[in-house]
């Protein structure tokens, strides 16, 4: 194919373009702030599910709670009541012995269901610092992501700005390369990891870094400047630009 010298240069300075796109594309790709946002999110998800268990613990908790203490009371009015019987005096002394007896179980019993009661407070209290701990660890991890992703997104414009730039050029500069080497061009590139277009500099192609051959080089040079040289190698485009 035939192409003159102007537009083999052009042809480069799409490539340039192209390349630049491609970096920008795996800039944002790859951006540390994403990675770091990512792993966040996940520390932010563990602790408000560790919050949330802890709430659902604390309400099993509560209801424990409720039954210890009613247990407490039923035990406190039966002793309230036999107390009262023993100091009516009323009744036989056998009866009352019995009562006595009764007393002295219900009082063991209530000393026994204070402790479970107690033991279940400091449960309780145990849990509410877990909590409190857990909500301050999920809002300040719900703050640093929010910081995160502002800045992330910040990052992302930029790189979204200089793509909208990059590609102004792109169309500016593809409406002065003619349409078969432009297509040529498409079709390297689309099958050549993005490099269609190199320079031949030192006797190399700086596509796939294959050193010409002395007889190769000196085929290449005699031909007209506006010859399309390719690399026998890799096929990409070869500019001859000194
Ligand atoms: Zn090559």
């Amino acid at each position: 194919m035939k192409a003159e010298k102007l537009s083999q240069e052009r042809l480069l300075a799409l490539q340039d373009l192209d390349s630049s796109l491609m970096q920008l594309e795996h800039k944002a790709n790859n951006l540390p702030l994403s990675k770091l946002l990512d792993e966040k999110r996940l520390e932010f998800a563990s602790a408000r599910d560790l919050a949330v268990a802890a709430s659902t613990e604390r309400s099993d908790i509560k209801h424990e709670l409720s039954k210890s203490e009613l247990d407490v009371e039923q035990v406190l009015s039966r002793i309230e009541k036999d107390e009262k019987r023993l100091a009516s005096g009323l009744g036989t002394p056998k009866e009352l012995e019995q009562t006595q007896h009764e007393l002295e179980s219900l009082n063991k019993r209530r000393a026994e269901l204070e402790d479970i009661e107690l033991e279940v407070m400091v449960r309780l209290e145990g849990l509410d610092s877990r909590i409190a701990e857990l909500s301050k660890r999920r809002d300040e991890l719900s703050i640093e992501v929010d910081a995160i992703t502002k800045d992330r997104d910040q990052a992302l414009e930029q790189i979204s700005q200089a793509v909208s730039a990059t590609r102004s050029d792109r169309d500016a500069l593809v409406k002065d390369i003619e349409a078969e080497l432009l297509s040529l061009y498409e079709k390297i590139r689309s099958t050549s990891d993005g490099l269609a277009a190199v320079r031949l500099s030192d006797g190399k192609c700086q596509g796939c870094h294959l050193t010409m051959s002395a007889a190769e080089l000196t085929r290449i040079n005699a031909l007209a400047i506006d010859e399309l040289v390719r690399c026998e190698e890799c096929r990409r485009i070869l500019i001859r630009i000194t």
